[in-house]
């Protein structure tokens, strides 16, 4: 006998049908049965399996009737062997031949006896059967699943025909079986009325199980209407196909369905295999995200998606055996394969594969404890019996279970997701308040920087809330020596420490204006700081800062040493001298120039940077060199004779543009381009020229020639000087030297050694603007000066200014002792006049006796004069 696979296990329950095989494979054979008919059952009142009851005979060419079985058992005609049958289900697998069977049914028991046979395996194509008594065909029926449904003798699923016998009375029962598929025979004969009532609880628990697969259908396919993951739909298709197949296989969709329709319900065993498979594939690819964790097994399994839609498309065209075949063995390389999916997705990260693989597992163990049941191998009972059914249906629950799972994940995921964004979010903002902290501060001081100055300065100039406020500039003047003798990193330190100092000293300061925050200093350059101010009225403003300034200025302490950082101020106001934030801000930083003159607060005149200075400098040479400028002369008188004792010569520059320059607004820039030289020069000519003229005419006086800090450190200044008086032959002693007191002061050992070496070849010299340099007597004394010229700031408005007159009184009175002549500037009245002459004063310079004239004017105003003198 062939064994085969039982089908309708084979395709369901795949892993199940290898070891159906297997344990096929090793029971081996039913034996061969005497030729006798000595069979039969014997109906006691208990339900009996009739395959071990049975004798059957293989019509391998498919050519007998009835009539011939019956012929060849009565006339012995053909000789048939027929084969006795050692199991309970006769099973020939896939078969050409026809099978006949046959056994006699009596009944012995002494009640009447409503029996059914009934043949549990509703995919048999052709079933029929023949009840004879007495020799004769009592009755017959024709049936199977390839008849339509009304063929039946019973409508129902399963092949079930009715057997009534009296007690004792027996029936001889002959059965002819063809079927395109596993040919398969597992009978049994019992009471009719206990068959229907255990077919009611089989159908009660068959409902369970199809009720249960539609809410999981229905369920996912609720959660893929709302969450469009494919995974769900897929799961969908291969629960719906899998539950339909069984329905299929069980006879329910035949007979539910389409009971006119035999060709229809072949059809839907053929393709609702494949489908079922088909579907599972996808699943398992969607759900397990193989694609991430396998790709290998993805495209296999993709292959197989493929396979499984060509058996699909195949069942319409292949015949049934070869469609099957292709079938289970498809089911068979999927199942296998999803088996081995579960775990790798497992094992390579997708948590939700253990579901998964249990859910498999669990369909395994179910269909191969139903199989081993079938063998004997395990006991029957509800759970072995219904293996199937368990397994899946808890497969699809799990599965479905899964899928919640994987959505929880998912959701999970996606928290964890936003959390992460919402964290970068966080970090990214630290990050660029960081940024803009450092891209606001200064590192060493921690201090804002000129982004949040300029900020500020903007909002103040535009929002006008405060009318008049002071943009105040400290800076360490002698930054660069700290920084080369100290190093790069103590100055930081030390400008650390000035920048606390500072901030401690503006802090106290009620109308110090806070510039970002609480923060009310900006660390504008390296060693320069910047304030702000709120200003009431200007008035005190300069002895404010003047004060500050010598707080700031006490040294620092730092690693033992005591040092001067040489603080420098200035102050620009806005809205007086600009109402742009950058423009307020250069301005403090020009006025901050000023501060070593005890001027902190910027003045246009004073600005060295305008166009219009900038210009001149840049002209000034040339004004030298074509003789543009002019000298004036300004005559200086002894007070008590009136007789002019001498001139100062002042220089003039007249430009074609912008018309008379006055000295104060381009000397300094000669200064510090070096030009002075140049420009003393040239004075010296001019003016020993001049005098040479005046000397020629008789007069008697001294010509008087300014000179800067800068000539002071010419190395040939002397010589140059010498060569000068010996050109116009101008004796030394007519020469007098001004040099003011601050020039004096900014490097005393080398102007005490030049004015020593002037004074030595016979030049006089005069100590100009006294009382403006703090510079003391006690260090003037030791100069070789001849002459001390108290500053006309002194001496203009000593008749109305008890204080000057005070000053100019002492200073005369100081300088007498001290052996020198007084010569006093800026006297611009008779009354000062008086006041000087009263106060001893020797020489009076001012407007009241004369400004500055050119040569000729002033050798006129000389002549004018020496008319008007008595003879
Ligand atoms: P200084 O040497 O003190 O010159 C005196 C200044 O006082 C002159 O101003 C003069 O015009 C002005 N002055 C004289 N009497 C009166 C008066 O009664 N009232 C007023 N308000 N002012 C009076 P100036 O010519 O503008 O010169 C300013 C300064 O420029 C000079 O001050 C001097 O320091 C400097 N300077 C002038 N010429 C030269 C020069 O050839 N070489 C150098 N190095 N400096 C010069
Ligand atoms: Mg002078
Ligand atoms: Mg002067």
């Amino acid at each position: 006998m062939r064994i085969d696979a039982n089908l309708e296990r084979s395709t369901l329950s795949q892993i199940g049908v290898s070891l159906l095989l297997l344990a096929m494979l090793l029971t081996g054979n039913p034996v061969l049965a005497n030729n006798t008919f000595n069979v039969a059952v014997e109906y006691s009142g208990e339900p009996l399996s009739v395959g071990r009851h049975f004798q059957f005979y293989e019509d391998s060419a498919a050519e007998l009737e009835l009539g011939d079985i019956l012929l060849d058992r009565d006339f012995g005609e053909r000789g048939l062997i027929w084969q006795s049958i050692e199991e309970d289900v006769p099973n020939f697998g896939y078969t050409d031949s026809v099978f006949w069977f046959r056994t006699a049914i009596n009944n012995i028991t002494r009640d009447h006896a409503q029996l059914v046979l009934s043949i549990d395996y509703p995919l048999l194509d052709q079933v029929d059967v023949f009840f004879l008594r007495d020799g004769k065909v009592v009755r017959s029926f024709m049936t199977g699943d390839s008849r339509p449904f009304s063929s039946r003798a019973i409508p129902h699923r399963k092949f079930v025909f009715p057997i009534a016998l009296n007690p004792g009375q027996g029936t001889e029962l002959y059965m002819r079986i063809a079927s395109e598929g596993a040919v398969q025979v597992p009978a049994h004969v019992m009471d009719q009325e206990r068959f229907f009532l255990e077919d009611m609880s089989e159908l009660a628990i068959k409902c369970v199980y199809y009720g249960m697969m539609l809410v999981m259908v229905l369920y996912n396919l609720f959660l893929y209407a709302s969450v469009r993951e494919k995974a769900y739909l897929f799961y969908v298709g291969f629960v719906s196909c899998f539950a339909l197949m069984q329905a299929a296989m069980h006879g329910v969709l035949f007979q539910v369905g389409y009971p006119g329709l035999p060709d229809l319900h072949q059809l839907s065993v053929l393709v609702l295999v494949p489908a079922t498979m088909l579907f599972a594939c996808l699943f398992s690819v969607s759900f397990l995200d193989l694609r991430s964790h396998s790709p290998v097994l993805e495209s296999l399994l993709r292959w197989l998606v493929l396979a499984s839609l060509m058996c699909v498309v195949g069942a319409f065209g292949l015949n049934y055996g070869s469609s099957t075949r292709i079938s289970v063995l498809l089911v068979v390389v999927a199942s296998l394969l999803m088996l081995v999916s579960g775990p790798v997705a497992w094992y390579r990260g997708q948590s939700s594969a253990r579901y998964y693989t249990i859910a498999w597992l669990l369909l395994l163990v179910g269909t191969t404890s139903m199989a081993l049941s079938k063998f004997a191998v395990l006991p029957s009972n509800l759970f072995t019996e219904y293996g199937l059914m368990i397994g899946s249906a808890a497969e699809a629950i799990l599965l479905s279970f899964a899928l919640a799972d994987r959505l929880n994940g998912e959701k999970e995921a996606r928290y964890l997701a936003q959390q992460e964004q919402l964290r970068a979010t966080q970090e990214r903002m630290r990050a660029e308040e960081a940024l803009l902290y450092t891209s606001t501060h200064e590192a060493v001081t921690g201090l804002p920087n000129r982004v949040p100055l300029f900020e500020c300065l903007d909002r103040l100039v535009s929002e006008k809330h405060v009318p008049r406020f002071a943009v105040v500039k400290v800076s360490m003047g002698r930054s660069d020596e700290v920084a080369k003798t100290l190093g790069h990193d103590n100055a930081e330190q030390i400008v650390a420490a000035f920048a606390r100092r500072l901030c401690l000293k503006v802090e106290s300061m009620s109308e110090a204006m806070a510039i970002i925050g609480d923060k009310q200093v900006v660390h504008y350059e390296p060693y320069a700081f910047l304030f702000l101010l709120e200003l009431h009225h200007t008035a005190g403003l300069k002895n404010l800062l003047a004060h500050m300034r010598r707080e700031l200025s006490a040294p620092i302490e730092y690693q033992d040493m005591l040092i001067d950082v040489g603080t420098l101020m200035g102050a620009s106001i806005y809205p007086d001298h600009s109402d742009n934030g950058l423009e307020l801000v250069k301005q403090a930083q020009i006025a901050m120039g000023f501060s070593e003159e005890t001027e902190y607060i910027y003045d246009h005149s004073l600005n060295p940077y305008s166009e219009r200075r900038l210009r001149l400098m840049g002209e000034l040479q040339t004004a030298i060199e074509q003789n543009q400028l002019t000298l004036h002369f300004q005559p200086q008188l002894d007070v008590n004779s009136g007789r002019v004792v001498g001139a100062e010569a002042l220089i003039r520059w007249n430009h074609p543009e912008y018309g008379y320059i006055p000295p104060m607004e381009f000397i300094p820039h000669a200064e510090q381009t070096g030009l002075i030289k140049l420009l003393t020069a040239w004075v010296f000519d001019h003016a020993l020229f001049a005098l040479r003229q005046l000397m020629d005419k008789g007069e008697e006086m001294d010509i008087s020639i300014n000179i800067s800090a800068a000539n002071l450190h010419e190395t040939n200044l002397v010589r140059n000087i010498q060569a000068m008086l010996s050109k116009h032959n101008v004796p030394a002693n007519r020469l007098k030297i001004e040099i003011t007191e601050t020039a004096i002061m900014l490097n005393p050992d080398n102007a005490l050694r030049v004015l020593t070496h002037l004074h030595n070849i016979g030049v006089k010299i005069a100590v100009d603007d006294f009382g403006t340099g703090h510079s003391s007597l006690s260090y003037i004394k030791k100069l070789p000066a001849d002459e001390i010229k108290i500053d006309r700031s002194f001496v203009t408005d000593m008749s109305v200014n008890p204080d000057d007159e005070v000053i100019v009184s002492t200073t005369i009175s100081m300088c007498h002792n001290l052996g020198y002549s007084v010569v006093a500037e800026g006297i611009e009245d008779s009354t000062t006049l008086a006041k000087l002459a009263a106060l001893e004063c020797d020489v009076a310079q001012g407007y009241y006796h004369s400004r500055p004239l050119p040569f000729d004017d002033f050798q006129s105003w000389l002549a004018t004069l020496a008319e008007q003198a008595p003879a």
